[in-house]
């Protein structure tokens, strides 16, 4: 199937690897936009609205977490983080202002567009199951197609990665779904290496939503509660 050219915000200050990436991105047919520092980034983000962004956390003007806060409050968009070191401090506050990925320094070209693939397969498998339109459970309504979900009659704001975990979840309400299977749906992983990636995203959904909406069962997977009222 023939898609048109995604474009993708690569942000990343150090010029080789900047290059590196773009010229390995453009071969891939990707259109890619290119931002050095901070405001940088948020200036060519409201500008050449991209797919995707590839965000380095060390940055000149203010950094990558930053960059991340301000362009998710502006649209969602996945963002896979570039970081120095595997530092898990790092990677949670990344998680945390919405980054959706990360891969750690130095890491190979094809992995990066492997990681960029599945980011970007995940969008088009959430597209499509946004054209189921609107659910109803309980006192929990999701808006498919609109990406907006309700929680008690209140609007939730969440990332992208939490929004699709939430729509998978919710494709088969009540029914348990292994991290394994969460992680090669909502990331587009094949393979079980990073469920600690579906557990953290989901502890960031259920401080949204509320904790006893979503169903741990301990040692599998998890489920979300079926016409859940209060
Ligand atoms: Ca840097």
């Amino acid at each position: 199937m023939n898609r048109p050219t995604r474009r993708i915000l690569l942000v990343e200050d150090e010029p080789v690897i900047n290059g590196a990436i773009t010229d390995r991105l453009v071969a891939e047919g990707y259109d890619v936009v290119r931002a050095w520092d901070g405001p940088g980034a948020v200036a060519e983000f409201t500008a050449h609205a991209p797919d995707l962004v590839v965000l380095d956390v060390m940055l000149p003007g203010f950094d990558g977490h930053e960059v991340c806060r301000r362009i998710q409050a502006v649209r969602p968009v996945p963002v896979l983080m570039l970081t120095a070191r595997d530092d898990e401090a790092d990677i949670l506050v990344g998680l945390a202002v919405g980054a959706d990925d990360y891969l750690t320094k130095p890491f190979r070209m094809r992995e990066l567009v492997a990681r960029v693939a599945a980011l970007l397969r995940r969008v088009d498998r959430a597209a499509e199951l946004a054209g189921r339109g609107a659910a109803d459970l309980g006192d929990l309504r999701i808006d498919a197609a609109g990406r907006r979900v309700w929680a008690g009659g209140d609007e939730v704001h969440l990332t992208p990665t939490e929004f699709d975990l939430l729509l998978w979840l919710a494709v088969s309400p009540g029914v348990v779904l292994t991290r394994e299977r969460l992680l090669a749906e909502v990331w587009g992983w094949p393979g079980a290496s990073g469920t600690r990636t579906v557990d953290s995203h989901v502890k960031a959904l259920r401080a949204k939503i509320g904790a006893d909406r979503v169903r741990t069962v301990h040692g599998v997977g998890y489920a979300l509660e079926a016409g859940h009222d209060r």
